[in-house]
């Protein structure tokens, strides 16, 4: 009676799966397990178990995060990456002077994939107020900023620099936008492209959008803070659209040490994308509708794009939609892409759990 979900093939992507606990307002019958953990060893921390009308399928992620998982175990295991957007490719100034540009960098992308009330928020933002709830953008800043610390003792010089986006209806809006109110930024009238460029460094450039120095973690937590009005203006209006939208953090650091003549780049981009529940095409109308085909159109153009990669295809279909044409330069090459999946145990929840987790084997 078991299925057993073999991921398709092995990237350089990796797939975390993680369950959120119970909530209060989950539905009834709340107390049936539709989804376990198998305990035999070489799926151990790894596998998951769902079980639909008495049928089970099994699943294996890089690494899978029981319930009462909490907020530092999963930052625990996501930090090395942190870590290695930080340290960069170290070049030596010489080497660069040889190949005369020898823009090497070091991108990092971590996606939060789900159905909304899955936890991916929680997951990427957590409840920066509570120390022990934080999720990993804020433990992230934290991480950086304390090695930054380190190094700069060491004769390292770093700048950092923020911006924040949100993908909606594929139309980028800039959340820091100064004084105006974010629906207003993103107005054709206002003559705000934000069109997407990649240079010849693989540097990649929004035009219009905002760019922030940052020396803090407080300062960036000012700015999290700011995004996160940008995003509920018009309350009841925009939290719902706020599901319906992906959210781009991006932190760029950049290195030189004078004492070594080293220089590093990296770039980590931290996403909480779009909730991923099939909306019945049927029923939305109007701007629903749109919604609904802009968000099922980036979410398998990401699928396609880190498939195709996988795959290690000749053509690899980034210009389909904003998201994958945005992260382009972090999707390819030798960065690093971690997903979350993210599930809720909730038994009502149970068939679009196994879409999100169907879609995680995918590309895992
Ligand atoms: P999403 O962003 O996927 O729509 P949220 O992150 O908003 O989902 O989570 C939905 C609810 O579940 C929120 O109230 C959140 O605080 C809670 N939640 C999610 N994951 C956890 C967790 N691991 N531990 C405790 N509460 C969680
Ligand atoms: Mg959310």
């Amino acid at each position: 009676n078991t299925i057993l979900v073999v991921s398709e093939l092995k990237g350089n992507i990796r797939v975390f799966c993680r369950v959120r606990p119970f909530l209060s307002d989950d539905g009834v019958g709340a107390d049936t397990k539709v989804i376990s953990f198998p305990t035999a060893t070489e799926t151990m921390g790894r596998g998951i178990d769902v079980t639909q009308n008495g049928q089970k399928l099994s699943f294996t992620f890089d690494k899978a995060f029981v319930p009462d998982t909490s907020q530092q175990e999963v930052f625990v295991e996501i930090s090395q990456l942190v870590q290695s957007a930080l340290d960069g490719y170290k070049v030596s100034l010489l080497c660069a002077m040889f190949f005369e540009i020898m823009n090497m960098h070091n991108q990092v992308c971590i996606f939060a994939y789900g159905q909304t009330g899955s936890g991916k928020t929680y997951t990427m933002m957590g409840k920066p107020e509570s120390p022990d709830q934080r999720g990993l953008i804020p433990r992230t800043l934290e991480q950086v900023f304390e090695t930054r610390q380190i190094l700069q003792a060491q004769g390292w010089k770093y700048e950092m620099q923020v911006s924040m986006l949100e993908i909606y209806n594929e139309t980028i809006r800039d959340l820091l936008a100064p004084n105006k109110s974010i629906s207003d930024a993103s107005r054709p009238e206002n003559g705000k492209q934000y069109t997407i460029k990649h240079d010849a460094n693989g540097n990649t450039h929004v035009s219009d959008l905002t760019i922030m120095d940052v020396r803090s973690s407080k300062e960036v937590s000012y700015l999290l803070d700011r995004a996160a009005q940008s995003r509920s203006v018009g309350k009841t209006q925009m939290n719902e659209q706020s599901s319906r939208s992906h959210f781009v953090f991006t932190l760029r650091i950049m290195g030189f040490n004078e004492s070594t003549d080293q220089q590093v780049q990296g770039v980590l981009n931290l996403i909480d994308l779009a909730g991923s529940e099939r909306l019945s095409k049927s029923g939305a109308t109007g701007d629903r509708l749109k919604e609904t085909q802009a968000i099922n159109k980036s979410l398998s153009s990401l699928s396609d794009v880190i498939f195709a990669l996988a795959k290690k295809e000749e053509h690899v279909p980034y210009r389909n939609s904003k998201l994958t044409y945005l992260l382009q330069p972090c999707l390819g090459g030798d960065s690093k892409t971690l997903m979350f999946v993210n599930v809720s145990p909730d038994p009502s929840s149970v068939g679009e759990s196994i879409c999100s987790l169907r879609f995680a084997a995918r590309v895992n």
